[in-house]
Order: structure tokens, then C-alpha cells, then sequence
């Protein structure tokens, strides 16, 4: 993927750490704030109403968390009963996000 120096605009390989035209410093990868999309399927423990059901889909998919909640009750009273199920497989199906055991080492594992 090539990136383009901030400073001068040159093209560069992906892998270029300066400009090759001015000197610049290429940043690799500015970290993005909060959970990208395509983060792993997982129920999240901060922020779930019941099981974390819509929180995993929208933040694997980086979608609005309350679209999904919306959808998700709209649907649990007109769709008879198939988002319900589908609610509860999920449920049992999209596993919980690890928490980071007190005294646990490695820390983040
Ligand atoms: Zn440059």
C-alpha cells in the first residue's frame, strides 16, 4: 500500500520510513481512536444491555450500536419470533470478551 509524504507529497513504498524526496518522517499507521471495524466477534462486558448481543455485531462490523438495538427490538416484535432466536444464538454462540485477570501474567493475556 503506498503512502504519500505529508510534506511534499511524494509517493513512497509502504514500507518507507523517510521521504525520500524532503527527509520527512512517515508516520506508520495513525492509531485509531475507540474500535475499528472488523474488530473480532466478541461481547463486549462495558456497555451491553442483556448479553452484548448488538455491541458485538456493531462493533465487529462498525455499525451504530443503536441502529442495531432499534432494529433488534423492532424486529424481536414483528419478525415472529426469528430475532429472538436469533438473539439467543447469538447469545450462546459469539463468545464473551477475555477480561484481564487481577494478579494474571503475561498482563493482556
Ligand atoms: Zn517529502
Amino acid at each position: 500500500m503506498p503512502v504519500y509524504c505529508t510534506q511534499c507529497g511524494t509517493g513512497l513504498p509502504g514500507s518507507a520510513r523517510f521521504c525520500s524526496n524532503c527527509g520527512a518522517v512517515i508516520s506508520a499507521g495513525q492509531p485509531i481512536p475507540g474500535r475499528a471495524p472488523g474488530s473480532p466477534l466478541v461481547r463486549p462486558h462495558a456497555g451491553r444491555q442483556i448479553a452484548g448481543v448488538c455491541l458485538a455485531l456493531a462493533q465487529a462490523n462498525g455499525w451504530d450500536v443503536a441502529v442495531i438495538r432499534i432494529l433488534a427490538v423492532l424486529g424481536f416484535f414483528f419478525s415472529g419470533g426469528f430475532v429472538g432466536v436469533a438473539y439467543v444464538a447469538g447469545w450462546i454462540g459469539i463468545p464473551e470478551e477475555l477480561i484481564d485477570m487481577p494478579g494474571a501474567y503475561p498482563p493482556g493475556i
